[in-house]
Parts: C-alpha cells; sequence; structure tokens
C-alpha cells in the first residue's frame, strides 16, 4: 500500500510544463509531463511518447482570455491535472490583398454555401482523422518550397483594431507548374478542388500533425499514398479563391491551425 500510494503522489506532484512558456496565438507547443499517458489542449487530444506531447494554441480563440487550458491525465486512478498556458498576441501585417479579394467577391448562394459546408465537413473529417496516426516522421519538417515568403501566417483584415480575418498559413511564391513538396513523410488524406483552397492535398504525418497545400495547378497524389518528405505531390496553380499563382502552406493539429514555420523547429 506505502508504496502504491507513494506511486500516486508522485505522479501528482510532476510538473507539467510547456515550450515555449508564452506561446503566440496560432502556434505549435511541446507539452512536457512524464509519466502522463493522455490529455487535451483546446479540444484536441495529446499524445503523449517519453513524456513529451505536441499540442497548439489557436490563432482567434484567445483573443479575449489569454489562457489556454491543458489538461492531463496520467491514468484511471491518478486522473489528471489542469494547467494554465498564458498566451501572448500574435503580431502580423494587416494585408491589403485581403481586401481586394474580397470586394471580388459576390455574397455566396444557396448552392455555394452548400457546397462551402460539405467542403468543411470533409477537411474536419480529415482533421479528426489525423490523430488515428502514430507519429510517421523521422527526420526534420523541411519548407514545401524555398521561395520568397509572400504572406506569414496570421495577417489579414482589421476592423477598428480587431481582427475579422486571419490567413491561417504562410504564401510562398512560385509561378504556375513549379514544384510543391510535402514537408514530411506521412500519407495523404484528401485531395480535392475546394471552393477557397481550389486543387488542394492534405497530409497526415500522424501524432494529430497534418499539412495542407492550396491553390495547387495539379495534385500529383491520391488519397492513401505514402509520400516521403521533400517528395513533389504536386505543381504550383492559382486556383480556388486567389489573385494569383503561389503555394499556401498550412499546418494543423487536429482541427487547430498553427504558423507552420513552427514545424520547421521541432527536433
Ligand atoms: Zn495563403
Amino acid at each position: 500500500m506505502t508504496s502504491l500510494f507513494l506511486f500516486a503522489a508522485a505522479l501528482f506532484t510532476q510538473d507539467i510544463s510547456w515550450q515555449p512558456a508564452t506561446p503566440p496565438q496560432g502556434s505549435l507547443i511541446v507539452v512536457s509531463a512524464p509519466g502522463a499517458i493522455t490529455g487535451d489542449v483546446a479540444g484536441e487530444p495529446l499524445h503523449f511518447t517519453g513524456g513529451k506531447a505536441l499540442a497548439a494554441v489557436p490563432l482567434g480563440a484567445t483573443d479575449s482570455t489569454r489562457i489556454v487550458t491543458l489538461s492531463i491525465r496520467w491514468d484511471g486512478a491518478v486522473v489528471g491535472k489542469a494547467a494554465y498556458v498564458p498566451v501572448r498576441p500574435r503580431k502580423a501585417p494587416v494585408n491589403e490583398q485581403v481586401r481586394a479579394a474580397e470586394r471580388f467577391t459576390p455574397p455566396p448562394d444557396s448552392a455555394l454555401l452548400a457546397r462551402i459546408d460539405r467542403e468543411r465537413d470533409l477537411m474536419g473529417d480529415a482533421a479528426r482523422r489525423a490523430h488515428e496516426l502514430p507519429r510517421l516522421w523521422k527526420a526534420p519538417f523541411v519548407r514545401p518550397r524555398t521561395s520568397r515568403i509572400t504572406s506569414v501566417f496570421g495577417s489579414g483584415r482589421q476592423v477598428n483594431g480587431v481582427w475579422r480575418s486571419r490567413h491561417a498559413g504562410l504564401d510562398l511564391a512560385g509561378p504556375k507548374g513549379a514544384p510543391v513538396r510535402v514537408s514530411n513523410r506521412g500519407i495523404v488524406a484528401l485531395v480535392g478542388d475546394f471552393f477557397y483552397g481550389g486543387i488542394s492535398v492534405f497530409v497526415h504525418h500522424g501524432d494529430g500533425v497534418m499539412t495542407v497545400y492550396f491553390h495547387l495547378s495539379r495534385a500529383l497524389v491520391a488519397v492513401g499514398d505514402t509520400v516521403e518528405r521533400g517528395q513533389i505531390i504536386g505543381r504550383v496553380g492559382a486556383t480556388g479563391r486567389v489573385t494569383g499563382p503561389h503555394l499556401h502552406w498550412g499546418a494543423q493539429y487536429g482541427n487547430v491551425a498553427f504558423n507552420p514555420v513552427d514545424l520547421l523547429k521541432l527536433r
């Protein structure tokens, strides 16, 4: 009995920590909780390996509270513990191009709204399934193109100082037909021609992580394909709601979009 009690007490007093300590909105964090088996952040389950798990802080959900709750569970007997992650505002430029794109757009009719809903469901389903695979990558993530960044993550439109829409990815320059490389090893989860994203490829990397590639002129992979890091999965295009050819590269932890640049720092 004594040793069991001590074991439980030790688990209770284990510190939960995370890096970075005060993450910006829309970022990937690494949670450390030795011995933990599961937990959740922003409604997304965590996958612990060797006492560490990835999680993501939402871009928009923390505007008022600036805190994200992190719950950790060890096992049935030692149920869990909550920690509160302080979140700092993400500073990003107000992007005039977003305004221009919006002026060109008539209000959607009911058929278009139905299409947008259907596509949101497909993407939501792919995001949920990202949790079903074990970690598939072994080497660091790479940029899908080494070209110039034309729009950073989190930029967008403000009205009276309040963000109205924010860019949930990173735009990389490229002429139509230029190669798009998958940023790490994974399995193709979804390929389609979407109203906003145009021809798009979604790749599961396991442990909740998914990367997305929008506005392609062509997709060169199919659902279920295993892709190796750096493999060409499509060609740059201008499909979907865009003003010119470029690659929109996105990253998600489950349904939570975060800055894909954070993936490049993972070791
Ligand atoms: Zn974009």
